[in-house]
């Protein structure tokens, strides 16, 4: 990414490129929207979603799978700007936008079930009130999003957001700002009438004028940092956030663990995409009665995996210049705090591309151990049982995703995580499941997208109560009389206090 200043000196940048990290080329050129550019935007997008959110459940259906189609039909299109812009294999990036078409889909054919107008139950005591409710949309919704998975992350809330009837206003990562261009043009050839997708590109600073300009919710998924800021600028305005983070995610390898899958999983999903995946594995808690049949896979598995920028490579570069440094520094800090690397080493990291690296022996207190590496690296560990790897994780300050390789405790094990998904004997699959929302605890951040609750994040609850008929005991008037409270009381303690 290089910046192209304005006019006179000291000008802050009118424009800047995004640049493909395996090669350096340049690979698109992009304006840098000012708060007045964001300002604008939010207002077009604000006629957008009235038009949007009056078209109702079916009408939005049926242009959103339109979108889907779209997306299928050209799932290698977009995969090649994800992956000119991230460095990650071709097959990653169309595995990245196979789910993009799958979560898109799946809001769009549920939102009128999960966000539609319904009837509840309104209870005895105000049987003579119809109670209905119903989730209504916000008008427009703000997304800033990341570069790693520039396409799947950002779109589960531009997917929820559009399905329950809002526009968009999406900030990209000034390193991705190519792709979000893409889905923002590809969705107005479906939807021409309004810009119900735009996008603000440019550095943070864009992305808090997007924090300050009136949108009605706030989607960010980013750095924990950078939340903070974000959540720090919405309280201005008392915009709502949904803040999704980064993790530290580990994997659980049990004593009755099937440790060849196990392996396989830890060694995927902890180098693919070069280890830049929030719900990335980072460390291993290994029962220690098979650590060293696991670990010796895991070794074998690891050690082969061919880095680069040809097609043929497990993985790409470090997209973001600056996280080999971060990575750098988790090696050496474990290394040096008595880690043994059993694979790659502090000579690994070979910018703009850090080969695969396996450390044990790392205490607890370590960085590698404590923080977000985002890198092709993994920590692992010895516990007498999986309780104690359970006690382990709960002491972190994360609570993404995490997996659990067991035969007889997995369902057990994942219920008492203190993290928002699980993976039993698999690895990052809660991710591809349409119906199931994504999101994590403590600094992993708060909210959902996907799933039934992510829809629900992009709406506003709306309660209804409608006078069937005059209740024979009106207590919600000054006209009451003390005998109708009374029978009231009755009524409750009849229907409510034998314990
Ligand atoms: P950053 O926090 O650096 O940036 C995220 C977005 O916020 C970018 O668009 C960035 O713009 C923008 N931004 C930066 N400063 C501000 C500001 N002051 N106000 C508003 N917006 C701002 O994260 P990365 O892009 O480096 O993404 C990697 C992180 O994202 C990792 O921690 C990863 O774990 C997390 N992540 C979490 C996911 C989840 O669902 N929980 C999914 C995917 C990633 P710019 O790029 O121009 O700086």
């Amino acid at each position: 990414m290089t910046r192209t200043a304005g006019t006179g000196t000291g000008a802050a940048p009118t424009r800047f490129d995004s640049v493909d990290p395996r090669t350096g080329a340049v690979v698109g050129s992009h304006e840098v929207a000012d708060e007045a550019a964001v300002r604008a935007a939010v207002t077009r997008a604000r006629e957008a979603g009235r038009w949007w959110g009056g078209l109702g459940f079916a009408e939005r259906r049926r242009r959103l799978t339109a979108w889907c189609a779209r997306l299928a039909q050209r799932v290698d299109e977009l995969a090649a700007v994800v992956s000119a812009e991230t460095g990650k294999p071709r097959d990653d990036a169309r595995l990245e936008v196979v789910l993009v078409v799958g979560h898109l889909d799946w809001a769009a054919r549920n939102a009128q079930r999960v966000l539609g107008r319904r009837k509840v139950p309104s209870g005895l005591l105000m049987l003579n009130e119809a109670a209905t409710l119903e989730y209504q949309p916000y008008g427009v919704v703000g997304v800033i999003g990341p570069w790693n998975y520039p396409a799947f992350t950002p779109m589960g809330s531009i997917g929820c957001a559009l399905a329950a009837g809002n526009a968009v206003v999406f900030k990209p990562s000034e390193l991705t700002p190519g792709v979000g261009r893409w889905l923002a043009d590809s969705l107005a050839e479906v939807v021409p009438e309004h810009p119900l997708l735009q996008i603000v590109t440019g550095f943070g600073e864009t992305g808090a004028a997007l924090c300050r300009a009136g949108v009605g919710k706030l989607s960010f998924t980013g750095s924990t940092a950078t939340a903070k800021k974000v959540m720090a600028t919405c309280a201005e305005t008392l915009t709502p956030v949904l803040v999704e983070c980064g993790g530290k995610d580990a994997l659980l390898v049990d004593v009755d663990a099937d440790l060849d899958a196990a392996a396989d999983a830890a060694a995927w999903g902890g180098m693919s995409n070069a280890g830049q995946t929030c719900v990335g594995v980072e460390r291993v808690y290994v029962h220690a009665d098979v650590a060293d049949d696991f670990t010796d896979r895991l070794v074998s598995k690891t050690r082969t995996l061919q880095t680069g920028g040809e097609p043929g490579a497990a993985f790409g570069p470090i997209t973001r210049a600056s996280q080999v440094d971060v990575i750098r520094d988790h090696i050496a800090d474990a290394l040096a705090k008595g880690g043994t690397a059993l694979v790659g080493g502090a000579e690994s990291v070979r910018p703009p591309y850090v080969e695969p690296v396996v450390l044990a022996d790392v205490p607890e207190e370590s960085r590698a151990v404590t923080e977000e590496t985002f890198g092709p690296t993994l920590t692992v560990h010895q516990v007498t049982d999986l309780d104690e790897a359970v006690d382990r994780l709960d002491a972190g300050r994360y609570g993404l995703g995490a997996a659990v390789f067991s035969r007889r405790r997995g369902e057990e094990v994942a219920a008492r995580l203190r993290c928002g998904m699980v993976s039993v004997n698999s690895v990052i699959s809660f991710a591809g499941v349409p119906s199931l929302p994504f999101g994590g605890v403590g600094d992993s951040g708060f909210g959902r997208i996907n799933g039934e609750d992510g829809l629900r994040e992009f709406a506003r609850t709306k309660a209804v109560t409608r006078r069937r008929f005059v209740p024979l005991l009106s207590v919600l008037t000054f006209g009451r009389s003390p005998r109708a409270v009374g029978l009231l009381v009755r009524l409750v303690r009849v229907l409510h206090g034998r314990g």
